[in-house]
């Protein structure tokens, strides 16, 4: 019988900077900082999304004087024109056990058909598509941070903020996720470490 031994390292550094988001920081066993900062952390929670998005020849959907945006109560939450030809779709956390419990191989089909509801015929016949299920891939674990009533006081005044030397940023240490949000906090966590290490 073989036996994998696992290789292990131990790195040491002055500061600790997680970007992690905030579900799969979950899974990672922090100790050093306080009790309270890890709940405040652990306390966040992200929205559950997929997104898919079809490239065609041509924005056909304009013929028919649409412009490619819309709210729907399929699976398909919204849709945007993304590009020149290319339409972008969210499925919403509400409608992504739908999306999951549709067989593998029927997924784009399915999608694609509601896209032809919502514009013609042709959405059947995408040059490409592609289709990222954000809510289950273990390194996001969703979409954006997603803030429900109450999150905000449980989230608490530590949001955001440092405990040197550990420090944090990413978009779901800002107000409202997005690139805005990793950027910005990247850069304030960068000084913020480097002026206090
Ligand atoms: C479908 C979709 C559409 C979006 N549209 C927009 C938009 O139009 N405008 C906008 O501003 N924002 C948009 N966003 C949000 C934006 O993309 C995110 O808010 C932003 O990318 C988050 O950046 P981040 O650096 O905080 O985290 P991420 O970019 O998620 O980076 C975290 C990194 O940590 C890594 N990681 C996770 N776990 C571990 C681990 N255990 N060890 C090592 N590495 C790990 C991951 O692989 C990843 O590379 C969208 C997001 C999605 C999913």
């Amino acid at each position: 019988m073989l036996r994998r031994m696992r290789a292990s390292r131990i790195l040491t550094a002055r500061a600790v900077v997680s970007a992690l988001p905030v579900g799969p920081l979950r899974s990672v066993a922090v100790t050093g900082v306080s009790d309270e900062r890890l709940a405040s952390l652990h306390r966040q929670r992200h929205a559950v999304a997929a997104k898919f998005v079809a490239a065609y020849e041509e924005p056909f959907w304009r013929a028919r004087g649409l412009s490619g945006l819309s709210e729907s109560e399929g699976v398909l939450g919204s849709t945007w024109p993304q590009s020149e030809g290319i339409l972008s779709a969210l499925v919403p956390p509400e409608r992504y056990g739908v999306l999951l419990g549709m067989p593998p191989a029927l997924r784009t089909v399915e999608l694609l058909a509601e896209m032809a509801r919502l514009y013609g015929e042709e959405a059947h016949r995408p040059l490409a598509t592609y289709l990222r299920t954000w809510g289950t891939d273990p390194w996001t674990q969703g979409y954006v941070t997603h803030w429900t009533p109450g999150d905000v006081m449980a989230v608490g005044p530590r949001h955001g903020t440092h405990e040197p030397p550990f420090y944090v940023c990413g978009s779901d240490q800002w107000v409202a996720g997005y690139m805005e949000g990793a950027v910005r906090t990247g850069r304030a966590a960068a000084k913020e470490a480097l002026t206090r290490g």
